[in-house]
């Protein structure tokens, strides 16, 4: 069909160009130097806006309309590229451009506005800003002429198919279930030895950690790389070009260890996409959720277990004898899982991180319910705070002001983190039913667990929408009592 080869040139083009775009943020985020930036800036411009005028061309337009309406004379997998392609077009063209213009500057400049006002402890030098990204956001979901809730409209945007009616019941599910446990956690006051944790760990000797855990977690070297970044994050481009990076706190040795395995457990979900996908717009992983739940499978379930420990730990005694030798492997265990009430969403533990994701989600959505202002904000966060976690950030560069999220006009995005963890749970209770995880973790065979994540997974790329992977792998549709489940089990043992 003449129309299907002129979406898959268009498509390709679009994929060479997005190749290049990302290698060069890439770069940006890692080595380039900083005097380069303003020029970068403005050379990457130019492929931006390339790459803009062909993703709302006429011809681009006319195409995917085109196929749209012969949708159910089109293969099942180009079905479900053409809606993909159609559901992004009809967002992007339906907002006029000088708008479009004037929210992404109102975006780059807002970033700075709110790096300023956090390191100043000054929300009413941000304010603005972000009350015109709020008004933004309301304004284009209405052009967008969905039938909908606005807060569901963005909830969609990075989970497909969520919605407040799920979350909404996700996070009651945490209130009644997890919260009075977190509380009775917090509460225990057991005295942990934790010295160690706070040591000095030198820098070149994490690296040599770091990269024993690249060969622990079976990384794919011949297809990928890690280097290091102020903040650990995961570039995919395709299959076989996967880039992450982890940082080094020599204060603090768990932020870059947990920091490589989490962002392993991202790359090797995009490494293990099949190819075939590469030239669809179906490749790499399917959602921001399901993402997540990857990551944190990887870190939390894996590598916060104790069998994972009694494996690799000798490894890292051997590097830091003289910060560990006297850390028994328990105590280095139960360091690895502290629990306290903190006012960091980055730094929170496995336990508390979801409280921090449900206040964000709470505010969100009365935000775009029209129930709350901006202006409330500061306050509605430090009551939340008190509410789940018994504590009250004394100023708002720990409260409000801390993630760079909202500044970048990311709204509805929060809760696939809490989502991804939930996700991950369930997927362990199915996986758990056919392989022994627990003894190939101890056999330090990850390779058999990823293969597991692999077949059932990764493979699909974006093939499969979250709520079918859900159903296929785990036999039911999400539910978050396993979540619930999972750390209760896990934190009776450390804690009560
Ligand atoms: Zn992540």
């Amino acid at each position: 069909m003449e129309l299907l080869k002129r979406f898959k040139e268009m498509q390709m083009k679009q994929k060479a160009y997005g190749y290049v775009l990302t290698l060069a943020g890439w770069d940006s985020n890692t080595e380039a130097p900083r005097g380069a930036f303003a020029r970068r800036a403005e050379m990457l411009g130019v492929i931006s806006g390339e790459l803009f005028q062909l993703n709302t061309s006429k011809e681009y337009q006319a195409t995917v309309n085109g196929l749209f309406e012969v949708l159910s004379d089109l293969d099942d997998v180009t079905q479900r590229e053409i809606k993909k392609a159609k559901k992004a077009l009809d967002k992007i063209i339906k907002i006029p451009m000088d708008e479009f213009i004037e929210y992404n500057k109102l975006i780059q400049l807002s970033q700075k506005v709110w790096e300023d006002a956090k390191e100043n402890n000054d929300f009413k030098s941000f304010k603005g800003n972000l009350e015109k990204i709020v008004e933004f956001n309301k304004k284009f979901i209405e052009y967008y002429e969905i039938d909908d809730h606005p807060y569901n409209i963005l909830l969609d945007e990075y989970e497909d198919g969520m919605s407040m009616k799920e979350y909404d019941d996700f996070f009651n599910t945490l209130k009644t279930d997890l919260v009075p446990f977190v509380k009775e956690v917090l509460n225990n006051g057991k005295e942990l030895n934790d010295a160690f944790i706070t040591d000095f760990y030198p820098k070149e000797k994490q690296k040599e950690f770091a990269d024993y855990l690249i060969n622990v977690l079976a990384f794919n070297r011949e297809n990928g790389l890690m280097k290091e970044s102020v903040h650990p994050f995961t570039w995919n481009t395709h299959s076989t070009d996967v880039r992450f990076t982890t940082r080094y706190l020599e204060d603090f040795m768990f932020s870059s260890i947990f920091a490589a395995i989490h962002e392993l457990g991202h790359a090797t979900y995009e490494q293990q996409v099949d190819p075939k996908w590469d030239n669809t717009n179906l490749n790499g992983g399917t959602s921001m959720g399901i993402h997540e739940s990857q990551s944190r499978f990887y870190e939390n379930i894996i590598g916060r277990s104790l069998e994972f420990w009694e494996v690799h730990y000798p490894k890292l005694v051997e590097i830091f004898p003289k910060q560990l030798e006297k850390v028994s492997l328990d105590d280095f265990y139960r360091g690895v899982n502290k629990v306290e009430a903190s006012f960091i969403r980055v730094e929170a533990d496995e336990l508390t991180y979801s409280m921090h994701i449900m206040i964000r989600y709470e505010i969100e959505r009365m935000i775009f319910s029209n129930e709350i202002e901006v202006k409330d904000l500061p306050k509605i966060w430090n009551e939340k705070m008190v509410e789940y976690l018994g504590i009250e950030p004394k100023n708002d560069t720990e409260g409000v002001l801390q993630d760079v999220h909202w500044s970048v006009g990311m709204m509805g995005y929060f809760p696939t983190y809490a989502l991804g963890s939930a996700y991950a749970s369930q997927f362990y209770y199915a996986m758990k039913k056919e392989i022994n995880i627990e003894n190939l973790v101890k056999e330090n065979n990850i390779k058999a667990i990823n293969k597991w994540l692999k077949d059932k997974i990764h493979n699909f790329g974006g093939s499969k929408t979250p709520k079918e992977l859900l159903l296929e792998v785990t036999g039911e549709e999400f539910n978050p009592k396993y979540f619930v489940k999972y750390l209760k089990e896990k934190y009776s043992k450390l804690y009560l």
